[in-house]
């Protein structure tokens, strides 16, 4: 049995995941509203502006990015 620690709140959980299924619901809302934010505007320049205009915090966001989660971001 493997425990895993959420990257988002550290906690310690089970699956295959990279967050725990509290912070799995976070995930998702965070990346509806970035590709919300994504379709009616252009990409900003930087993670960091992406970040004050959806108010997701970049440590997040470069996770998204990692994960390869959002297709408009590998763009940048
Ligand atoms: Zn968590």
């Amino acid at each position: 049995m493997n425990f895993n620690k959420c990257v988002r709140c550290g906690a310690f959980f089970i699956n295959n995941s990279n967050v725990c299924p509290n912070c799995e619901t976070k995930d998702k809302n965070d990346i509806s509203n970035l590709q919300n934010f994504l379709i009616e505007n252009n990409m900003p320049n930087s993670i960091d502006e992406l970040s004050i205009s959806t108010g997701i915090a970049t440590k997040n966001l470069n996770r998204f990015l990692s994960e390869k989660r959002i297709e408009q971001i590998e763009k940048l």
